[in-house]
């Protein structure tokens, strides 16, 4: 069954316990529940599809605000004035709604929207998208959240929850069936979920915004916590909702989301100001932000995305870009979380916070992190669009003076991130966002009122056609399509649209741009609507025979990926047809982290694709890569370490060495003895820790797994 069709049946069907022999059947059921749900007469939908089509008619004087190339423009209009236009009458029309499915309704919006991207029809795209995208939301509602009477421990509290119910994760790589899901808004519910998970002999997992690939969710008939409602982590939130992200976050009263300023830390005379701050684990960066930019304190590093909660960011050790920058977890100073015996428990030694702080949730549940924030600072933001060589030149290739303009770029920048967008050519589709921190205040403005209107309409654009468009398109698209032609032009059209799109929404400066430091770590909002597939490989900057950081690395991990992206261009396969992302940070303390003992930094280097690339071209894919970043050596001849990031995915396989691994014991042999020591750290502070994990979480640890709650982490050499 295709990850969207399952996303599909999820909604669309009561769910019930699988088992092997009952998934086919399900399977079966389901497909045809699909089915039938798409052959209902199209009357059901058509108020809808009218109100929305009376408004974009509207919208046809819009046109006339895009500025598109003169040829674009002569298209443009022939489309408009044509085809659009009669199949817009045609919808509008009581009787053709009447003697049509929703099948052959969405075939003909999906295939009209297609047209109007290929000819940049901007608010055409949109607005034929929004009609699309409502039509899988009525199709797809979401399950409603009832009360359940949770009786443990010799009391009584109802909890909001939903039963047998299928999750998903955003990147639709995880999937399962937990007997119950809570939605926990208090500690003191929380603390129930977790007696009623022991009285019934469950385990317990944890989940913010699901943005993880990985599989470090429940597993089917387990217990999982979600801290969040559904109708925020849902991936057609945007479409389904009138209301902004931030006004839903706001509705939704979790103990769970606060921010406590607690004290001004002690420095040192001349060094930054320091404080520590408490977070609510489900707290997510959106949040964070507004109150960075009123109260001056900020996280000297963060992750780009705003809509991801500190439990989660925390927990899968997440990082941002800059020499100088560590992970999260390196900079708590305390987390506290509900243990597996319901009590609130908290770790501030800083030795065993090196293991739990990134421990992906199995100490329990986390409640809060206190994190050591900045005063705020001021980037001088500078971002540029330049021909890929400039920035980055292709090793071998003598280009001295580009070779040290990229060294003093790694080392010095506050922040250095590369991207680029492949359907474009080397040359325009190239972006680098490397800039420095030490602005004036007085010269600070705000990022986003600053930006041209150019950026801000292609990234509004860039913005709803992933909301809009791909994200609901690509839920129904292999259900309505048998032959799979509507898929093989999805592919060709949304690879260049998307992509295109993407290096428009990048703005650039020809001067530095000065905006607190938290408005440029959050550069870009809303990018995480759309559901990509991501793998991200942790490459250590090795030094060279003098003892220096061999900055070379940086253009061979680069080049190497673009010829092999460029290769399955070559191929038609389009393996990579969003975005490849570099960053260049530090190191870490954390003992699980992939950045860990790097002493001159690290490489994290990520191709992010559409899920429309089909799954056996990404897995082939991704091996491809790894097995090319894992064979550099240091100067010596020893192999560089390289480490997949924890919440993206893995590689099917990895050769290193002179081996081949699969995934899981890749990890178990690269990181052996770290994980005697996060053992060490977990069973000090808490003995049950299984008890909160998956099995396959688990055994990717190389541990043993038994049953109850007498479970302990133990070495992985003694691993039955
Ligand atoms: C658009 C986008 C951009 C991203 N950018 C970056 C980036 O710049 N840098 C980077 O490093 N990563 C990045 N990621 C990865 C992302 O930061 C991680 O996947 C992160 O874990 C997601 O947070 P979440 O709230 O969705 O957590 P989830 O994916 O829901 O949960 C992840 C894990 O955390 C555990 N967990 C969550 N909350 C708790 C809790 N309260 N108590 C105990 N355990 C908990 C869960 O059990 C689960 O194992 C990005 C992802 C996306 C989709």
């Amino acid at each position: 069954m295709s990850n969207s069709l399952a996303g599909l049946c999820g909604k669309l069907c009561p769910s019930e316990k699988v088992t092997p022999q009952k998934d086919e059947e399900m399977a079966k059921r389901n497909q045809s529940n699909v089915s039938q749900a798409l052959k209902q007469p199209a009357a059901i939908i058509s108020n809808v599809v009218k109100k929305d089509i009376e408004e974009e008619q509207k919208n046809e004087k819009d046109l006339e605000t895009i500025k598109p190339s003169r040829g674009h423009r002569e298209r443009a209009k022939s489309y408009v004035q044509g085809k659009l236009q009669r199949l817009y009458v045609k919808l509008l029309d009581e009787r053709y709604l009447k003697h049509k499915s929703v099948e052959d309704v969405l075939k003909k919006i999906l295939k009209n929207l297609l047209r109007a991207m290929e000819a940049s029809l901007q608010n055409w795209v949109i607005g034929l998208g929004r009609i699309f995208g409502k039509i899988i939301c009525h199709l797809n509602p979401l399950p409603d959240l009832t009360l359940l009477s949770l009786s443990a421990n010799d009391i009584s509290i109802d909890v909001l929850h939903v039963k047998e119910e299928t999750f998903l994760n955003y990147g639709e790589t995880v999937r399962n069936v937990p007997r119950y899901m809570f939605f926990p808004n208090t500690f003191q519910e929380l603390q129930q979920v977790v007696h009623f998970a022991k009285d019934q002999g469950k385990r317990v997992r944890c989940c913010g915004m699901r943005h993880s690939w990985t599989p470090v969710f429940a597993d089917d008939d387990e217990i999982l916590i979600s801290l969040l409602p559904l109708d925020v982590t849902d991936t057609l939130t945007h479409v389904r909702s009138k209301h902004s992200m931030a006004k839903m976050l706001d509705n939704w009263k979790s103990e769970m989301r606060f921010i406590q300023f607690l004290r001004e830390l002690p420095t040192e005379e001349g060094t930054k100001r320091k404080a520590a701050v408490r977070l609510g684990s489900a707290l997510t960066n959106l949040e964070l932000l507004k109150w960075s930019l009123e109260n001056k304190w900020t996280l000297p590093w963060d992750i780009i995305a705003v809509m991801i909660t500190y439990g989660g960011s925390n927990a899968m050790i997440c990082h941002g870009a800059g020499i100088q920058s560590r992970s999260l977890s390196d900079l708590v100073l305390e987390m506290e979380f509900v243990n597996f015996l319901g009590e609130i428990q908290t770790v501030s030694d800083p030795e065993l916070l090196r293991s739990a702080a990134g421990c992906f949730g199995l100490l329990g549940i986390v409640t809060s992190l206190t994190l050591k924030l900045d005063y705020m600072t001021y980037a001088e933001w500078m971002p540029r669009k330049t021909p890929m060589w400039k920035s980055i030149p292709k090793p071998g290739t003598g280009l001295v003076e580009e070779e040290l303009r990229l060294k003093k770029l790694c080392e010095e920048s506050y922040y250095a991130e590369f991207f680029w967008f492949p359907a474009n050519g080397s040359t325009e589709g190239y972006w680098e966002n490397c800039w420095r921190n030490d602005g004036r205040e007085e010269d600070s403005q705000p990022l986003n009122d600053q930006l041209s209107s150019d950026y801000q309409v292609a990234s509004t654009f860039l913005f709803d056609l992933c909301t809009d468009v791909l994200v609901p398109a690509m839920e129904i698209l292999h259900d309505l399509d048998a032959n799979k032609e509507i898929v093989k032009l999805v592919r060709k059209v949304y690879s260049s649209t998307v992509s295109k799109a993407g290096v428009g929404a990048l703005p650039e400066s020809e001067i530095p741009l000065i905006t607190p430091l938290v408005e440029a770590l959050h550069f870009r909002q809303g990018f995480h609507y759309i559901s990509v597939r991501e793998m991200e490989l942790s490459i250590p900057i090795p030094s060279t025979k003098d003892g220096e950081p061999d900055w070379s690395i940086v253009q061979r991990a680069w080049w190497d990926a673009i010829e092999i992206i460029d290769k399955s261009y070559l191929e038609h396969k389009f393996a990579c047809d969003m975005t490849l992302e570099m960053r260049v940070m530090g190191s870490s303390d954390s003992t699980l982290a992939p950045y860990r003992g790097n002493k001159n930094g690290t490489v994290c280097i990520e191709p992010v694709s559409t899920s429309v690339v089909p799954n056996d071209v990404w897995e082939d894919f991704k091996v491809e890569m790894a097995n090319k970043w894992s064979s550099y050596v240091d100067a010596d001849g020893t192999p560089l370490r390289m480490r997949p990031h924890w919440a993206k995915e893995n590689p099917r396989t990895v050769f290193f060495d002179g081996q081949v691994y699969t995934g899981t014991d890749y990890l178990k042999m690269i990181y052996t003895d770290e994980i005697q020591e996060f053992a060490t750290h977990l069973n000090t502070i808490c003995q049950a820790v299984l008890w909160f994990a998956p099995a396959r979480l688990a055994m990717g640890f190389g541990v043993r797994v038994t049953s109850g709650e007498t479970d302990s982490l133990t070495p992985r050499d003694s691993c039955s």
